[in-house]
């Protein structure tokens, strides 16, 4: 049985808990590293209509010598005060685009993997050279990585880092909005940042089914996105109810447990290989007819 860590930030400092000191957390961070400590696993995201696959997700796991998990709600943002950041995002998109390859290489076409980028990250003037030659190193193309960038990423930038963001999309990598609704988003500036998708956040897309106000927000979200030309990917859908309201509302893209759970690697070649055989549909429960205004 995994022990899991709580859901806040570790203080305690013993031989097996992450250093608190940046300098300690670096050493730290490499060392999970070395000892293979860090993972990824994969979370698929599907068309909302056909249930076609549509790519991946790459989430970070730590696991520690001793078994616990540390879930990314806790080492990432120790990561993000200080430069250990910088390592972890680099072990994500190389292992992330690593898998990505490989996907290719067995002849799955058309499933980009999406990354978080910490909004830290884009302080790194090093960032758009380290990303492609991540890319050149695996052989990835850039049409196969998704950057994903919270709200407060995307806007709270500096005149280098916007420049760091046009430079990788100007490569071919494209950027999606994550977390929307949640953050301070001027729709101002949301024609002007360089993403192709907003990702709804799962507290909307949750709420959605008993919460009328909720539905509203997914409903004018799909619709405000799609007259900006932008895609919508809703994430945390868990029912097939949900499923219906997102038809309803024509939302292009879903992710959650309904579709899958995230996948260990092993989890993701059997998922491919099942996908491959049947485009398997759930079949839909008993279902609302979700509120539609306007
Ligand atoms: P996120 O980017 O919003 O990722 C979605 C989170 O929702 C993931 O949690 C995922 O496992 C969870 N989830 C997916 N489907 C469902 C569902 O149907 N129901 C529910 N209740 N939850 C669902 P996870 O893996 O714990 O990641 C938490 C957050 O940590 C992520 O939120 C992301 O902000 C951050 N994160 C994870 N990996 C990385 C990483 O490599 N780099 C950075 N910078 N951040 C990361
Ligand atoms: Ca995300
Ligand atoms: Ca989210």
């Amino acid at each position: 049985m995994e022990r899991t860590v709580a859901n806040t930030h570790a203080t305690s400092n013993g031989p097996d808990t992450p250093g608190t000191s940046d300098a300690g957390f670096v050493e730290r961070v490499r060392d999970a590293i070395d000892r293979q400590e860090l993972s990824l696993v994969f979370q698929p995201q599907a068309d909302v209509f056909t249930n076609r696959l549509t790519g991946f997700e790459a989430l970070s796991r730590w696991r520690l010598s001793d078994g616990t998990m540390l879930p990314p709600d806790v080492f990432v943002p120790m990561a993000e005060q200080g430069e250990a950041i910088h390592l972890l995002g680099e072990w994500t998109l190389r292992a992330a685009c690593t898998a990505a390859a490989g996907w290719l290489r067995a002849g799955i076409v058309d499933v980009p993997v999406s990354v978080n980028l910490s909004a830290r990250q884009l302080d790194d003037p090093g960032l758009v050279l380290k990303v492609l030659g991540i890319l050149a190193e695996t052989g990835l193309p850039a049409a196969n990585l998704k950057l994903e960038l919270t709200e407060t990423a995307m806007f709270s930038q500096t005149a280098d880092a916007r420049e760091a963001l046009l430079q990788l999309r100007g490569a071919g990598i494209r950027m999606v909005l994550d977390d929307f609704g949640t953050g301070w988003s001027s729709l101002a500036t949301l024609r002007r940042v360089p993403v192709e998708a907003l990702k709804i956040d799962k507290q909307f897309v949750q709420a959605m089914v008993e919460d009328r106000d909720a539905a509203a927000i997914v409903q004018a979200v799909v619709a405000l996105a799609h007259a900006l030309d932008l895609a919508v990917v809703a994430e945390g859908v868990e029912t097939a109810e949900q499923r219906l309201y997102l038809q309803a509302y024509r939302c292009d893209t879903l992710q959650g447990y309904w579709l899958s759970r995230p996948l260990t690697a092993d989890g993701v070649a059997e998922f491919l290989a099942e996908r491959s055989v049947v485009i398997g549909l759930k079949p839909d429960g008993p279902s609302a007819v979700p509120p539609t205004s306007g």
